[in-house]
């Protein structure tokens, strides 16, 4: 039996009543949970499927985005800009890696033209990150998690967050965790400690324990790298 089947949507912009293949809740199988919450999976990869994309105009969003009714000042937006230059692309079939990557970067355009919150921007961007490094390309991979870095420190500078308690904490915890994954040690450990002093950590187990577990990781790398630092000096005086 087949791990996906058909959703049906319609589209805020062009009124398209199309279907989009979604994977089955039952067919879902984690193999392992990373601390910068990428999922791998045996199977079919759920992350593939969350971005819904009209192949009629191009409205491209977060699935529970694309079902959010929209204004008319933001269906001309898109009409007039992502329609425009929509060439017929369908993604509402079977995705493999290569198709994640090509409709996440469209969702990527459509957030930006739309000016949405840095926050779903990052949220978006960390997503293309995951799937450069399972595609096993790290240029990309580091040039993602850059971006998305650069999202959350903009939404935690300039956005509230709704149910702020718990979205901030957790844009504080990945900021932390790309600056460290980015080889930033020191100013990893300023935020995974932000973590775990704020007010709200105690709301939040799971982020707090990444957070805690990080801390030490990115500690133990920041000796490591100082060390390495110290032995490349010894090597060069030789
Ligand atoms: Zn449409």
């Amino acid at each position: 039996m087949s791990a996906l089947f058909d959703r049906s949507y319609t589209c805020q912009i062009c009124g398209n009543e199309f279907t989009s293949m979604q994977v089955k809740t039952s067919a879902i199988r984690a193999k392992e949970r990373r601390k910068d919450f990428h999922t791998i999976f045996n199977g079919e990869n759920p992350t593939f499927y969350g971005v819904i994309c009209c192949p009629n105009c191009g409205y491209t969003k977060f699935e529970n985005d694309f079902k959010q009714e929209v204004t008319a000042k933001c269906r001309d937006l898109v009409k007039n800009t992502i329609t425009k230059s929509w060439k017929p692309q369908d993604y509402t079939h079977e995705r493999d890696l290569n198709a994640a990557i090509k409709v996440h970067l469209i969702a990527l355009v459509n957030y930006n033209i739309l000016k949405e919150k840095q926050a779903v921007i990052g949220k978006l961007l960390l997503r293309l990150a995951w799937f450069y490094d399972e595609a096993g390309n790290s240029d990309e991979n580091k040039k993602y998690v850059k971006l998305a870095l650069d999202a959350f420190i903009r939404s935690f500078e300039l956005e509230k967050q709704e149910d702020a308690e718990e979205k901030e904490l957790e844009i504080i915890y990945l900021i932390g965790e790309l600056n460290r994954q980015l080889g930033n040690y020191k100013e990893a450990i300023r935020w995974y400690e932000m973590v775990v002093r704020h007010e709200f950590a105690y709301k939040n187990r799971l982020i707090k324990g990444y957070a805690k577990d990080q801390w030490a990781l990115a500690a133990e790398e920041y000796n490591l790298s100082k060390k390495n630092e110290s032995n490349a000096v010894v090597n060069q005086n030789y």
